[in-house]
């Protein structure tokens, strides 16, 4: 059986297409946000990430900066499971009337200095959703928003450099 998938596996080859060429620049910028973030925070950055309330598709983008190509956390960016343990909150979708509570106590459970960054049209400007008897609309109507990242859903390299900025942002502030 396992001489037959050998045959089988020298026979076929590499069936899948190769990578497509995103440049030398591009494909060293998810490194370079990495080391950047490490330099300026000296440590490791913990994320909370909050779902308000999304379709899921900013989640399988947030997903995704967990692979090998992105690598998070290999360089020490977390995510973790409590706010009590969160630096940073990442949050998606427009907030969901059930989710106000919720999102309000996350933000209070983290302890300062923190930061807020909102993934996603609908966590931006309330999407494709607004306002309405359901949904709260944007993060911003419910908690204080350090960075936006714009998109529907936004790639995780946009996500990588939100997070950048809004760690840039506090760094200078607190100078
Ligand atoms: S921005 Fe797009 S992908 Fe993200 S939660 Fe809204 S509809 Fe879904």
């Amino acid at each position: 059986m396992a001489w037959s998938v050998l045959k089988q596996i020298s026979r076929v080859g590499i069936a899948s297409e190769p990578a497509p060429d995103i440049g030398e620049e591009s494909a060293a910028e998810p490194a370079r946000i990495q080391a950047e973030l490490l330099s300026i925070l000296g440590q490791a950055l913990t994320i909370r990430q909050v779902d308000a309330g999304s379709c899921n598709g900013c989640e399988l983008e947030i997903n995704a900066l967990g692979n090998p190509y992105y690598n998070l956390e290999g360089q020490g960016i977390r995510f973790v499971a409590s706010p009590r343990h969160a630096d940073l909150l990442l949050v998606t979708g427009p907030v969901s009337r059930n989710m106000e509570m919720a999102l309000k106590r996350t933000y209070d459970a983290t302890p300062e200095p923190k930061l807020v960054v909102t993934v996603g049209e609908c966590a931006c400007d309330g999407g494709l959703f607004g306002e309405s008897y359901a949904s709260c609309g944007r993060v911003a109507n419910v908690i204080p928003v350090d960075e936006v990242v714009t998109g529907c859903p936004p790639e995780p390299i946009d996500i990588m450099r939100g997070i950048l900025k809004a760690v840039r942002r506090r760094v200078v502030q607190s100078r």
